[in-house]
Formats: structure tokens, C-alpha cells, sequence
């Protein structure tokens, strides 16, 4: 259950390897994070897969890290594949700073992952961020990764449901799952719609998961909010100087941006005023403009035409998981770095359901609650202002 990137990938390789697959989803088909994402994609996961090293060993470490770079080629299988008006940006993905002790960060952080990776990625100083990122006092450094891409996230979504659709799977939206029951050897899997019986069950809710059908997953996963607004589309030569290679960019910190121009040449900028979901759309676009004033005064006078906002999963170790709950499996966790990474899930577990592929690596990391937490986020405000106090010092 759950029609986004992890659980349609899931049963687009599950219809197409033969199966009788049919995916609810409590809303509409694909309106989750997965059709309003920003859309950018690199490797690596939200924790970093150094912590996953240190805490885990070399050895998951670097499988997460080789899941995380086919995590892209995936997206640019699918859309190649399935979706083909969702249009592939090669412009890669540029980390920004903007405190004082950013650089050294960045020169400390590449340096590991060059050296454990082999990888190409670039550290610029003030002298050289305006060849990434322009128009911007802001940015102090910056580093880039060659292998970044952007999507256009709602055609992937609805290109790989209409090619789940075409494989023979059904699609049922307006319909959630509500409880999961063994018989014998499979599952009742209860809804208002009625019960069906199932070999195998797949939960991708990610962002949007509650107790129902799993109680022991919404204990496990914290709901985020996080929102967008993007510009009137500007001239050319205006959104080329302030993205002059059409790379995709984030901030360095915990409330972090992220923004990019879109095919249309408007200014893309994404994030949040503190960590609730459900936060009000007017208020989060005047804090996003406020924030992208400051990165781009020039934009000032620029028409707000859109916002929206929608759902993170966020584990408490900031590591996707595959795992089994009730004997139901599950793929979720992403933690907004989740558009390779849910496909990618959701390809691996099909494929492991089919006897296909081997365990995934994020089946081996344990996917642990919080003795406090009930799936009431009552932490939500003491972090969101832990965390501005923690971004402001540069910590
Ligand atoms: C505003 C925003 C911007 C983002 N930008 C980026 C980005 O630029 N790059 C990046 O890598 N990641 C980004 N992300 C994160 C990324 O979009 C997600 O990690 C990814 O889409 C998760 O996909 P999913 O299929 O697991 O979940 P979703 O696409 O969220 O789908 C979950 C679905 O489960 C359904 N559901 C819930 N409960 C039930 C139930 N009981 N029964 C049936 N269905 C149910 C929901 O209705 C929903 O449709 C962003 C997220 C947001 C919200």
C-alpha cells in the first residue's frame, strides 16, 4: 500500500515478473511527497553514509553507498523506461555554504569520500561559488557532485503508475489499508472498500505512515513538513545567473533550503520554518521568499505563483529501512533524501519478494523507535528550535 515512487517501483518489477499486484493507496494515486518533490537526486542517503561506516562498519557502509549511486541510474532508467516526459536535468548538485566554517566542513567531508569512493566532487572557495550558484552574496563555498540530476517528479510518478496500470497491476486510489491479518499462509488486508487476500504485503507510506495497518511503524517513523514556492518564470539570462550550469542546490544545515530553476526558468526554493507538517501554505511562502530575498535580493520583485507542501519520513538514525513488521514488509525512511532511494526500495524489495535479488542492505541496519515517542511528535517545536540555534552557530 502507498502509490509513490516506492511502492508503484515495487509493483511495476512485481506485475512485470509475473505477479497479480494491486496497490491502494488512502488518497489519490500518487499525491504524496513523491508528484511534488524538488525533484533533485544524488547519491548518499540523510545520515551520510560515513555515520553508517562508523556505526556500522565498512562493510553496510559501502553497500549503502553503491545502493545510493545505482539509486540514480534507477531514476534515469525509470524515466527512460516509463516515463518519458519526465525530463532528465544533468547539471549536478552543488552543496552551499554560508557560515564561516563551512569550507573547512566541506574540504574534511570530500576528502573522505574521495578517498573511500573514488569520487570526482569538487570543493570551491568564495572565489569560485558565483560559477555554480550566482547572483548571491550568501555563499561563502560550496562543493560539487558531477552525478546530481533533477526530474520532473509528478511525470515519473504518474509515468510509472501508468506503466504499473499497463503491466497488468491494479490501482485503487481512495482507499486505505486499515489492518493486516495472517490466514494460513498469506494476509487479510482490511479497507473500507472491502477485504483482499494477499500472498505478500508491501507498507510504503513513508512521510504519511499512521497506526493503521502497522501500529509498530508509526512508532518507528516521525512525519516532517517541508514546502515550496516557486517564482513567475523569469528571463533566460536572469534564472543562467543564478544557477549558470542548472545544478541543483541545498544549503548546508539542519532547517535547510534547497532550490533550483526549473525547466521554465522560474526559482525554485524549498524547506521549512520549523519541523511540523501541516503548517500554513501563506505563511511558509512568506518565510520561503524572505529566505530566497536574502540568497537573491534581485528577486524581490518577483510574482510568488505557486506553494505547496507535503510529508518526510524521518527515522530517528536518518537511515532508509526494509524490514518486516507483523510479518508485513515495509521500505520507507528516507528523510527527504528519498527520490532515487524510494524507487530504489522499492525495485529491491520486489525483486527480493520475486527471488530475484539477494537482501538489500537496508534490511541490515536495525530500524529502532524511541521509548518516548507514540507517534505523537511532541518534540517537534524544542527541536525546530534547537536546530535554528544549532544552523546559527554553525554547528
Ligand atoms: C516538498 C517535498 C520536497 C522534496 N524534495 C526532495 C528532493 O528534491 N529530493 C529528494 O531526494 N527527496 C525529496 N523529497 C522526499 C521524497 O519526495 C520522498 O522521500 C519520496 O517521494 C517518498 O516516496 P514514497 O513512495 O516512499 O512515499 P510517498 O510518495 O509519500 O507516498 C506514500 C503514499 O502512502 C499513502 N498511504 C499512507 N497510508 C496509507 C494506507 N494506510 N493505505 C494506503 N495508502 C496509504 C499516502 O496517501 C501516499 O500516497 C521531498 C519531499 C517533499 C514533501
Amino acid at each position: 500500500m502507498g502509490s509513490g515512487l516506492t511502492g508503484l517501483s515495487a509493483a511495476v518489477r512485481l506485475a512485470e515478473g509475473g505477479r497479480s499486484v494491486v496497490v491502494l493507496d488512502r488518497n489519490e494515486i500518487a499525491s504524496g511527497a513523491s508528484s511534488i518533490n524538488g525533484g533533485m537526486v544524488s547519491p548518499d542517503i540523510k545520515a551520510g553514509v560515513r555515520a553508517v561506516y562508523e556505526k556500522h562498519g565498512p562493510e553496510i557502509g559501502r553497500a549503502m553507498w553503491d545502493a545510493s549511486v545505482r539509486s540514480v541510474e534507477l531514476i534515469i532508467d525509470h524515466a527512460k523506461s516509463y516515463a518519458l516526459g519526465a525530463k532528465i536535468i544533468n547539471g549536478g548538485m552543488t552543496g552551499l555554504g554560508t557560515r564561516p566554517g563551512d569550507l573547512k566542513y566541506f574540504e574534511t567531508q570530500v576528502g573522505w569520500y574521495r578517498e573511500q569512493f573514488g569520487v570526482d566532487w569538487e570543493v570551491v572557495g568564495p572565489d569560485r561559488i558565483g560559477e555554480l550558484v550566482g547572483g548571491s552574496d550568501s555563499f561563502n563555498s560550496g562543493f560539487y557532485e558531477p552525478e546530481g540530476i533533477g526530474v520532473q517528479p509528478a511525470g515519473l510518478v504518474f509515468g510509472l503508475a501508468e506503466a504499473v496500470a499497463h503491466a497488468g497491476a491494479r490501482l485503487v486510489s481512495n482507499c486505505p489499508a486499515t489492518s493486516t491479518t495472517l490466514n494460513g499462509s498469506g494476509f487479510i488486508v482490511a479497507t473500507p472498500k472491502g477485504d483482499l487476500k494477499a500472498g505478500q504485503v508491501i507498507v510504503a507510506t513513508n512521510g504519511y505512515t499512521t497506526t493503521e495497518p502497522i501500529p509498530a511503524l508509526a512508532r518507528k517513523m516521525v512525519s516532517i513538513g517541508s514546502y515550496i514556492i516557486v517564482t513567475e518564470p523569469l528571463a533566460e539570462d536572469e534564472a543562467k545567473t543564478i544557477f549558470p550550469t542548472n545544478s541543483m542546490s541545498y544549503t548546508r544545515g539542519r532547517l535547510l533550503n534547497y532550490m533550483r530553476r526549473t525547466p521554465d526558468n522560474r526559482i525554485l526554493i524549498g524547506g521549512r520554518r520549523n519541523l511540523h507538517p501541516g503548517l500554513d501554505l501563506e505563511e511558509s511562502a512568506q518565510e520561503l521568499r524572505g529566505q530566497m530575498i536574502g540568497f537573491w535580493p534581485s528577486l524581490a520583485d518577483k510574482e510568488i505563483t505557486h506553494v505547496w507542501g507535503g510529508r518526510l519520513g524521518v527515522p530517528f538514525d536518518l537511515v532508509p529501512h526494509m524490514g518486516q513488521e507483523d510479518g508485513v514488509w515495509y521500505a520507507m525512511g528516507y528523510a527527504g533524501h528519498g527520490v532515487g532511494l524510494s524507487a530504489l526500495l522499492g525495485h529491491e524489495l520486489a525483486g527480493m519478494l520475486l527471488g530475484e535479488d539477494p537482501p538489500s542492505v537496508f534490511t541490515k541496519v536495525p530500524h529502532k523507535g524511541r521509548w518516548y515517542y507514540r507517534n505523537r511528535p511532541w518534540f517537534l517545536t524544542p527541536a525546530s528550535m534547537l536546530y535554528r540555534t544549532l544552523d546559527r552557530v554553525g554547528r
